[in-house]
């Protein structure tokens, strides 16, 4: 499994409600933690009405997706 980013030039990766999934079999997804939006939405985003600025250091990948 890499850790490069995938769609890395989409605004979820700059966004606070960006969760990152890697699957058992090595497939990693972008995953929307927004409620009123989509939870897996067309990548990359380039605008979204839900972009919430991530801080600096939250950690916002999560191998189980839960
Ligand atoms: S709110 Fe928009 S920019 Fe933020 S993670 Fe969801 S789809 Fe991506």
């Amino acid at each position: 499994m890499t850790d490069a980013p995938v769609f890395p030039d989409s605004l979820c990766h700059r966004c606070a409600h960006l969760r990152v999934v890697h699957s058992g079999r090595g497939s990693m997804f972008l995953m929307c933690r927004e409620p009123s939006l989509p939870k897996y939405t067309a990548q990359p985003v380039r605008a979204c009405r839900g972009f919430t600025p991530a801080s600096p250091r939250s950690g916002r990948s999560d191998p189980d997706g839960s």
